[in-house]
Formats: structure tokens, sequence, C-alpha cells
């Protein structure tokens, strides 16, 4: 296996000159990532569509501009975020102070999955760089041209020894894993997952992990149906539905099942036109091996509309099911692709009660008018974060820390949930040397003592 060794050797003397510390070294990074970014736009564009027939306008609005605006956010707010943090003491350390620094990690690796190549490469270096660390970062395999044209940014805007991007696949990976990083920032698969975790431990590393699940989507009885199916459309068929908070599948209140079916229905027909796999704008499938698993699923249950595939091309049409319970495989794994399953319930406990017994997911989306249900659901269910009418939507505010929950995920990123991700807290307590409470000593008697 090759080693990687020179360059987690060369990161960590890069650190310990102490460059990265410096505020105005880090902001000065992010100016040169922007540059950087906006240099190689038209390449990224590119690169996107030949990877996976990202359209130009998905490529800015779920890749380049997310990540521009997530480097001006922080530009605007690392001095703040940075700033020592002055804390309160109990009576007990009358005379002492307490300050809490948010010091760098050091060197961190950040190993990236293919949906949203360019973003969720990107993402985390940002909070890596304003945290004050070295990085090295591995883009997917699946996506070659996007991988090398992050390679290229990085190689014009930084050294080796700063920042580094080093490309491959499970071999890779695992060669990187080896090596003593001291933060491991994953965004992928839930097996992969765990197997990060276990190689973190060997060097005790502490891990963020971005992994994935089944999201689910309620739609209640009172609902909004032609937003909410618009809403759902947008937010399960971008990317063909190859998005990791993308709704899974849905659970529609049995009274308006077949009203909002048709408002889907409608609703598909508005983004794409009538015929989506014709239709430029259209994501592909990442690869054959993701190609044949969802092509696999076509005939579960009753299709509603969709349905068609075009193997060549490896496309898949957005494609409703129904007649769905939990036995179909469907709905044993995540589907990350176009089908959307709908399931229905009578009383809203039901779905609670179905939902509670699967997995923590990452997302969780409910369309209803009524403050009750979104209280009930957003109480009894644990889930990484969501929406309330409205899906995916909530990853894109940098107010909002973004990760999941038990095998979800670990950890959180976007916005000041960045920097915080990637530094250490340090608390100090400054002592007084003016005089000194004796209680604490043994065999004195309680009372100030003066120096
Ligand atoms: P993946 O787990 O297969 O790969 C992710 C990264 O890990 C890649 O860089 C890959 O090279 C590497 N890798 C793969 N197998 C490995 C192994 N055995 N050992 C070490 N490294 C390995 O994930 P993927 O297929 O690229 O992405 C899809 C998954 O990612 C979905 O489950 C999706 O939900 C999840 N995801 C989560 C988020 C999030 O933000 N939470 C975002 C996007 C995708």
């Amino acid at each position: 296996m090759v080693s990687y060794g020179w360059l987690t050797d060369r990161q960590r003397s890069f650190f310990a000159g102490g460059a990265t510390k410096e505020l105005s070294y880090r902001l000065d990074a992010l100016r040169r990532l922007k540059a950087g970014i906006l240099e190689h736009e038209s390449q990224l564009v590119n690169a996107l569509k030949a990877d996976l027939n990202k359209s130009e306008f998905e490529a800015y609005m779920t890749e380049i501009g997310i990540v521009l605006a997530e480097i001006g956010f922080t530009l605007k707010h690392l001095r703040a975020w940075a700033k020592p943090r002055k804390v309160r003491t109990p009576i007990t350390h009358l005379g002492a102070r307490g300050y809490i620094y948010s010091e760098p990690y050091g060197s961190a690796l950040i190993l990236a999955p293919w949906n949203y190549p360019f973003q969720l490469a990107a993402a985390p270096l940002i909070g890596a760089i304003a945290a004050g660390n070295c990085a090295v970062l591995k883009p997917s395999e699946l996506t070659p041209r996007t991988s090398e044209t992050i390679a290229e940014i990085i190689r014009a805007s930084f050294q080796e020894d700063y920042i580094s991007v080093v490309q491959g696949g499970i071999d890779t990976s695992e060669a990187l894993l080896a090596e003593k990083f001291d933060y491991i920032f994953f965004t992928g698969s839930v097996p992969v997952g765990k197997l990060v975790m276990a190689a973190a431990a060997r060097h005790l590393a502490p891990v963020t992990l971005e992994l994935g699940g089944k999201s689910p989507c309620i739609v209640h009885e009172d609902a909004q149906l032609k937003l909410a199916a618009r809403r759902i459309a947008w937010g399960k068929f971008m990317n063909a539905g190859q998005t990791c908070v993308a709704p899974d599948y849905i659970y529609v209140h049995a009274s308006v099942k077949d009203r909002f079916l048709s408002e889907l229905g409608g609703a598909v027909k508005e983004l794409y036109g009538e015929r989506p796999l014709l239709n430029p704008e259209y994501t592909r499938i990442v690869g054959r091996k993701h190609f044949e698993r969802l092509a696999a699923f076509l005939d579960n249950g009753t299709r509603v509309f969709g349905g068609g595939a075009d193997p060549g091309e490896l496309m898949i049409e957005p494609t409703v099911l129904t007649d769905i319970d939990w036995e179909a495989p469907v709905m044993k794994e995540e589907i990350f692709g176009p089908l959307l399953p709908v399931l229905e319930y009578g009383d809203l406990s039901e779905a609670i009660r179905e939902i509670q017994n699967q997995p923590k997911p990452l997302a969780l989306y409910l369309f209803t008018e009524s403050q009750r249900v979104q209280e009930n659901v957003r109480e009894s269910i644990s889930f990484g974060g969501g929406c309330i009418n409205d899906t995916v939507y909530h990853i894109t505010s940098p107010y909002l820390p973004f990760g999941g929950v038990g095998s979800s995920g670990m950890g959180a990123y976007h916005g000041q949930a960045g920097f915080d991700t990637f530094s250490h807290r340090k608390s100090v307590l400054k002592q007084t040397t003016r005089f000194d409470l004796p209680f604490r000593y043994p065999g004195r008697k309680n009372g100030l003592k003066l120096i």
C-alpha cells in the first residue's frame, strides 16, 4: 500500500510553523480559494456536466453557488468566531477569569463522495481553513473530471504542505486513513462511515461523519398539496435523487393521497417536461452499478408515473411507486435515485411509529398547516435536521448546522458550525495572584488569604 506519511509529515511541520494560526492568513487563504474557484468556474461546470450530466443551473445552484456563499459568509464572520470568549466563573473561583480559545487541530483529512462532488469536498475545506488547519482532501473517484478540477484549483491556490488533494479510490482512502491525522471529516455511506470511524480510533482522531439513510417526508391531510408536491418534486428529483437529504419516501394521509399524487405528477412535468429522459437539464445516474441497483426497484409496487430508463445514458425517469410496504426491496435501503415510494397512513401515530422503528434519518420533512402536528412530529422523531413545509432547503441556510444523528452521522458543519467542527475549544482559567482562597487546601481554615 502506498504511504502518505511524507504528506502528513510535511503538513505537520508546516502547521508547527504557526502561519495558519494567524487570522489574516486564514482570511487570505479563503480569498485565494474563492479566486481559484472563480477562475475555474466554467471548467467546473463542464466537469459536472461530463461526470453527472449536471445542468449549468444545478451546477451553480447546488455546487458552485453554495460554496461561494459559504466562503462569503465565513469571510464576513470569521473574525468574530475566532475571538477568545470570556465566560463567567462561579463564586468558588473568585478572582479568576475563564476563557475559551478556539484552536485548530492540525492536519485534517476530508473524504468526499460523488453526488455533489464539488460542494461536498469544498464546503468542509472552508471550515478547516477558517479554523486554521492544514488539510488533505480526497474527492470521489467516481467523478474524475470534477475531482481533477478540484485538484487544479487547490494546486493553483495553495502549497502542498498546507492544503493538498490526493486522488484515488478505496485503496487511496485506506492508505490515507492509515496515517495519523488530527481530524477526519467524512461524507459518504453508513458502512464506509463505520470503517472510517474504526480507522480513526487507531489514532484517536476525532471524526465528523456526514452519512445518509432513508429520509421520510410526511404529507398530512391539511397540507397545501400543490405547493407540497412542487417542493417535494424539486427536492427529490434534483440531481436525479442522488442527494443525501432527498426525501427517500413519502407518508401521505390516505384521505389526500390521490389528489397529492396527481399534483406530484403535474409538478414533475412542470420541472422536467413530458419526457425527462430527453431533457438536457436532467442528471444521470453516476455509474452502471448504481443504475442496475435502481433499475431493479422499478417493478416494486405499482408505478403511478415514470418507470422509463435509458441504460445507454444511465438515466432513469422520475418515478413514483405506490402499494409499497416496508417489506419491499425499495424500502430496505437508502434509494439515492429518482424513485419515490409513497406509503399512506390513516392516523399520524402509525406513520410516526414506523419511522421511529427505522434508523435515525438524516432529514425529515413534514407538510402540514397544524402547529400541533408540527410539534408532535418534531418531538416524537429524532432526525438530523429538516423542514416544515419544504424539502432540502434547510441545508442552504448558513445559520443552521447541518449534520446527522445516530446512524445518519455525527457532528455538523455549515456557517459557524463548520468553524467550530474544525476547532478544539481550549478552556483556560486565569487565576489571580493577589489573594489565595484557602478552602480547597486540606487543614486550612476557610477565609480570604491575602498573599
Ligand atoms: P461512499 O461511502 O461509497 O464513498 C465516500 C468516500 O469514501 C469516497 O471518497 C470513497 O472513495 C471513499 N470510500 C469508499 N469505500 C471506502 C472504503 N471501503 N474505505 C475507505 N474509503 C472508502 O459514498 P458515496 O457512494 O460516494 O456517496 C453516497 C452516500 O453518501 C449515500 O449514503 C449518501 O446518503 C451519503 N451522503 C451523505 C451526505 C451528507 O452530507 N450527510 C452527503 C452526500 C452523500
